[in-house]
C-alpha cells in the first residue's frame, strides 16, 4: 500500500514524497486507480480524507500522459467557496510542481481583468467558484471549455446548499459531453443524487 503501486509518473511521485505522503489515504487508494481508467466517479468523502489529492493526482497523470496539441483548458474544478478554491489550487500547484502543468484560480474578490488574461492564456487547470466562472463565460467570453477533458465537482452538497444549482446546470451545458466527471460530497442527499444523474455517466461509487 504505497504511492509506487498506483501507476503515477515520476514527477507526481516526487511531489508526494516532498509533501511527506508515504501511504495513500483510503479514498486515494480507492479513487486513483479507478480515475486513471477514465471512469466517472461519485465519492463520499469529507475534508481531511485526502480527497483533493485523490482527484488531483489521476487528473494530473492524465494531463501528463495525453499532452495537448494546442493550449487549452483541460480541467475545471468547481468548489462552493473561495477559501476552498484557494486550498485546492494550492494543493494542485504543490502536486504539479515538478511538471509544466499550469493551474489558475478564478474566484470572487480577485481582479476580473487579471483573471480574464489568465483564462485567455489557456491554463491546463482552472479551479473556480461557479459564480465567478459564469461571470467570465457570460461577460467576457474569456472561457473556452471546448477542450475540457475532466470536470470535478468538489463538495457537491455545499455547492447546492449555497445555491449554485443553476450555475452548475449552465456550466454543464457548455462542457463537452465526452469528458470524465468526478463528484465528491460529504453527504449524499437527494439533491446531490439529482446532480449525479445530471452530470455523471455510469459512475463508480466510492466512500471513505
Ligand atoms: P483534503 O482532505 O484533501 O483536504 O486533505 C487533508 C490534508 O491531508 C491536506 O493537508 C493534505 O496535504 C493531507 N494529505 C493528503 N493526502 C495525504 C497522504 N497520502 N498522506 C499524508 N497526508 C495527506
Amino acid at each position: 500500500n504505497s504511492f509506487l503501486e498506483l501507476n503515477l509518473s515520476r514527477p507526481l511521485l516526487r511531489a508526494c514524497e516532498k509533501l511527506g505522503y508515504v501511504k495513500p489515504t483510503p479514498i486515494q487508494a480507492a479513487c486513483i486507480p479507478l480515475a486513471l481508467s477514465g471512469r466517472d466517479i461519485c465519492g463520499s468523502a469529507i475534508t481531511g480524507s485526502g480527497k483533493t489529492a485523490a482527484f488531483a493526482l489521476p487528473t494530473l497523470e492524465r494531463l501528463l500522459f495525453r499532452p495537448k496539441r494546442v493550449p487549452a483548458i483541460r480541467v475545471l474544478v468547481l468548489t462552493p467557496a473561495r477559501e476552498l478554491a484557494v486550498q485546492v489550487h494550492s494543493m494542485i500547484e504543490k502536486l504539479a510542481q515538478f511538471t509544466d502543468i499550469r493551474c489558475c484560480l478564478v474566484v470572487g474578490g480577485l481582479s476580473l481583468k487579471v483573471q480574464e488574461a489568465a483564462l485567455r492564456s489557456m491554463p491546463d487547470i482552472v479551479v473556480a467558484t461557479p459564480g465567478r466562472i459564469i461571470d467570465h463565460l457570460r461577460n467576457s467570453m474569456s472561457v473556452d471549455l471546448d477542450d475540457l477533458a475532466v470536470l470535478i465537482l468538489d463538495e457537491a452538497d455545499r455547492l447546492l446548499e449555497v445555491g449554485f444549482s443553476a450555475e452548475i446546470r449552465e456550466l454543464l451545458r457548455v462542457c463537452p459531453k465526452r469528458r470524465q466527471t468526478m463528484l465528491f460530497s460529504a453527504t449524499m442527499t437527494e439533491e446531490v443524487d439529482e446532480l449525479v444523474q445530471l452530470s455523471l455517466t455510469k459512475p463508480l461509487r466510492l466512500s471513505a
